[in-house]
């Protein structure tokens, strides 16, 4: 039986969505044969209510010098991050020379922001192309995964943090002891703890489990991360739902005892009860909804195409891996998927082999139908695509439901 990567309990899994690749794993024809796949099976451990995946690979075998995110791709993320940092600089940084450190910072999204002000700020960014591409922009990066050991050389180095940022990144570390350690020895006595990550009430309130991939090993909530960060002498001491990602959650933690509880970690908490997210036939009906949504999804597809109409798939993501894969969607149904990325132009899905193109290819001779696996910048997805609206194309969603738009 597995156990808790938090408290050690054993548990069960709810879920098996079976064999997955590496999602953000595009490939060429010639790795085909090598494709990496593990087992993707997910529980909730009942003692401290983590939600999190059995297993997880090696992490240099999703994090590397050719890792396909590209967080700036996304105008809207630009946007997000950009007031995000504001949010931070305007309530944080009262010191004479505040320091700002982010973790998975990616393509210098955020710490751009901090750079271009002039505020003392360093990335962690273990794949080394988009650590490069934040290094030309001018933000100071380093090549390292977090941890204590980091911690305590950052220290040395840099001295102690003002504001510790994460966004999309502390679901991805399985060794969340040691992260928590280390911020509790490179954070300032007044220092602030802000990260954000997917939310586990929205992806059980939409049964969006195409958030459910390699990455993502842990699905949190107030209530795990408050349980989490109390065994390291830290507190959330507040937190803000976010309108990113399909669902996003930021906890704002600091040293105990040290900031006032703002009433909004009890409100939430109060919901996740009302929610049931402390449950397991919560957790029962998510999979029967997650079931049901693969049913009805790859029906739906197949009606199409006995119509002899075409589809699209509208944004490789590492949710579209989870999604083809699990519902046996491949190149008999989704004719390609249209990626602006250009790294991912030219490569195939990972596990169904679907080719990815470009948006030019897709532009050129509209399908009837577009599978939309970037539902999460729907609205910023839909503004831009105006023109195969008109050309009398049709979306196809799969979350909250299966539908036509
Ligand atoms: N923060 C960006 C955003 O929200 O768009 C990037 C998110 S991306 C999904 C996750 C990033 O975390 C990747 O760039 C990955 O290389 C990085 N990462 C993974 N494990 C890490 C670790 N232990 N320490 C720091 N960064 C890590």
């Amino acid at each position: 039986m597995p156990k808790c990567l938090i408290c050690k309990t054993d548990y069960l899994p709810f879920i098996s969505f079976g064999e997955m690749p590496i999602a953000n794993g595009f490939l060429t024809s010639t790795q085909f044969e090598n494709e990496y796949f593990f087992s993707l099976q997910v529980g909730h451990c009942p003692n401290c209510h983590m939600v999190q995946l059995v297993e997880q690979p090696d992490r240099e075998m999703m994090f590397h010098d050719d890792y396909a995110f590209f967080s700036s791709t996304s105008k809207r993320q630009e946007i997000h991050f950009k007031e995000f940092a504001k949010s931070v600089a305007d309530k944080y940084l009262s010191s004479d020379d505040p320091f700002v450190i982010e973790l998975g910072s990616n393509d210098g999204i955020m710490l751009q922001n901090f750079a271009s002000a002039g505020i003392r700020h360093l990335g962690i960014e273990p794949s080394k192309n988009v650590a490069k591409v934040a290094i030309e922009k001018g933000v100071n990066t380093i090549s390292e995964f977090f941890d204590e050991k980091l911690a305590d050389i950052i220290i040395e180095e840099n001295g102690k943090a003002d504001a510790i940022l994460a966004a999309n990144v502390m679901c991805h570390i399985p060794y969340l002891h040691s992260v928590a350690a280390g911020f509790k020895k490179l954070l300032k006595p007044d220092g602030i703890i802000i990260y954000e990550d997917p939310y586990l009430g929205d992806i059980v309130e939409k049964t969006s489990y195409d958030q459910i991939y390699d990455e993502h090993v842990f699905y949190f909530s107030v209530a795990s991360v408050s349980n989490l960060f109390e065994q390291h002498d830290l507190e959330v001491v507040d937190v803000a739902h976010q309108d990113v990602h399909g669902g996003s959650m930021r906890y704002i933690i600091a040293h105990k005892g040290e900031k006032e509880i703002s009433e909004s970690v009890n409100i939430q908490r109060i919901k996740e009860n009302e929610l049931g997210l402390h449950l397991p036939d919560t957790y029962k009906n998510l999979a029967k909804g997650i079931e049901s949504s693969r049913t009805q999804l790859l029906e739906l597809l197949t009606d199409i195409r006995k119509q002899g109409k075409r589809i699209v798939g509208y944004a490789a993501t590492s949710k579209s891996t989870t999604v083809t894969n699990y519902c046996s969607i491949g190149p008999e149904l989704i004719e390609f998927i249209s990626d602006t990325t250009p790294i991912k132009q030219g490569k195939y899905s990972p596990g169904t082999h679907i080719p990815v193109k470009s948006h030019k290819v897709f532009k050129s001779n509209y399908p009837e139908y577009a599978l939309l696996f970037g539902w999460n910048h729907a609205k910023e997805i839909m503004e831009n695509e105006k023109e195969f609206m008109e050309s009398g194309g049709k979306w196809v969603v799969y979350v909250p439901e299966v539908k036509i738009i």
